[in-house]
């Protein structure tokens, strides 16, 4: 494969990892194509908006350890694009009847004014083609070439110098398979499991003396008043997961019933009935076990992997393995030129 002067890289998926390796190529002065399947970018962080609400029914809040994180996640409030959350937070163990305050206390940060803003605020500064399902990679003398759903040829002219799969394992496994069988492999070794999430509206704030809870009783194991978050508007909104255990097992329920008995169980813990529920099952939820490998960057096939299910199974795991992945990427190219 020839290597262009200015590389040209594509990325698989604008989820953070995706985002947060485009963002480090870029900056070191590399091109980057950025697809994803969805409307708009965030993957997992993400927002459902209705009418007069909104909800964050993905990832809940976000810690930033890692020195290289706790930076960026200041960048992105500087730019008011995430705020830190100080819900009050319970346990509901299933062997006390009543709450528990929550032991450790960790800095906890979310997306402001909802949890997909700091993807919209990394995607800004690149080319991101949303609505775009890449299902098909073919190497050519000239490079990479990706072939979307809709019958399309990315990139018009020669072929990408590299590829960067910021997707879920499983869905990175299917798109190796006939390019890169090596590749598919790793990433089949890690499972991943679903998640039902519950998105309620109220006409009235619920009077519970919490704003989210770890919860072990029944299907339930999160709730969290999401209009507790900073610049959240609209109606009083609450999130509720179920269990990974719960949710394989009700994996092809209708969305309908499934809302229902979180309903249920949410009035268990003293929850009054919503003025409306939905339901939203993710596929892929967390990785099991997440693993710590950082990313995995193949020189010779020039595809790289990263995600959170390569570092640690949270959204601080999966920007750490953007970045790692690309300093991957940088340090082959510099070699090779
Ligand atoms: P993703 O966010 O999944 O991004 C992958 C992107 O790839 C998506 O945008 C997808 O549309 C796109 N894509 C996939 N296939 C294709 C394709 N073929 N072509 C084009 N695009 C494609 N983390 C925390 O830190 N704290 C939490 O409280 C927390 N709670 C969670 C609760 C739930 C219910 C879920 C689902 C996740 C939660 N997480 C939490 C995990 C966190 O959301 C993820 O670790 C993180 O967002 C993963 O980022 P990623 O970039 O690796 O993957």
């Amino acid at each position: 494969m020839q290597v262009k002067q200015t590389p040209h890289i594509a990325v698989i998926g604008a989820g953070i990892a995706g985002l947060a390796c485009a963002t480090a190529l870029q900056r070191a002065g590399l091109t980057v194509s950025v697809f994803d399947k969805s409307r708009g970018a965030g993957g997992r962080m993400s927002t459902r908006r209705g009418d007069g609400w909104q909800c964050d029914h993905g990832a809940q809040y976000f810690t930033a350890r890692d020195p290289a994180f706790r930076a960026e996640v200041q960048r992105w409030c500087e730019a008011g694009s995430a705020a830190p959350w100080t819900p009050r937070l319970v346990s509901l163990p299933h062997d006390l009847p009543a709450a528990a305050p929550t032991q450790v206390e960790v800095e906890r940060f979310v997306g402001a004014p909802r949890m997909t803003a700091p993807a919209v605020f990394l995607a800004g500064g690149l080319s991101v083609a949303t609505d775009t399902t890449v299902e098909q990679m073919r190497s050519t003398p000239d490079g990479w070439q990706l072939r979307s759903t809709e019958g399309d040829w990315f990139p018009a002219g020669a072929g990408f110098d590299g590829v960067v799969l910021a997707i879920p394992a499983p869905q990175a496994a299917v798109l190796l398979q006939q390019p890169a069988a090596e590749l598919a492999a790793v990433a089949s070794r890690t499972a991943m499991r679903g998640c039902w999430a519950a998105m309620l509206n109220f006409d009235a704030p619920v009077a519970l003396p919490f704003d989210a809870a770890f919860v072990q009783r029944g299907p339930l194991r999160w709730i969290a008043r999401d209009s507790s978050k900073p610049g959240r508007d609209g109606a009083e909104t609450w999130l509720l997961h179920a269990s990974a255990e719960w949710t394989e097992d009700h994996l092809e329920d209708d969305a309908g019933q499934v809302a229902q008995l979180l309903v249920d169980a949410f009035a268990e813990l003293g929850g009054p009935l919503p003025r409306a529920r939905t339901a939203h099952r993710w596929r892929y939820a967390n990785s099991q076990p997440a693993g710590q490998d950082g990313s995995v960057w193949h020189a010779d096939l020039r595809i790289g992997l990263c995600g959170d299910w390569l570092h640690g199974g949270n959204v601080e795991g999966a920007w750490l393995s953007g970045h790692h992945l690309a300093a991957q990427v940088l340090a082959s190219f510099t070699t090779a030129s």
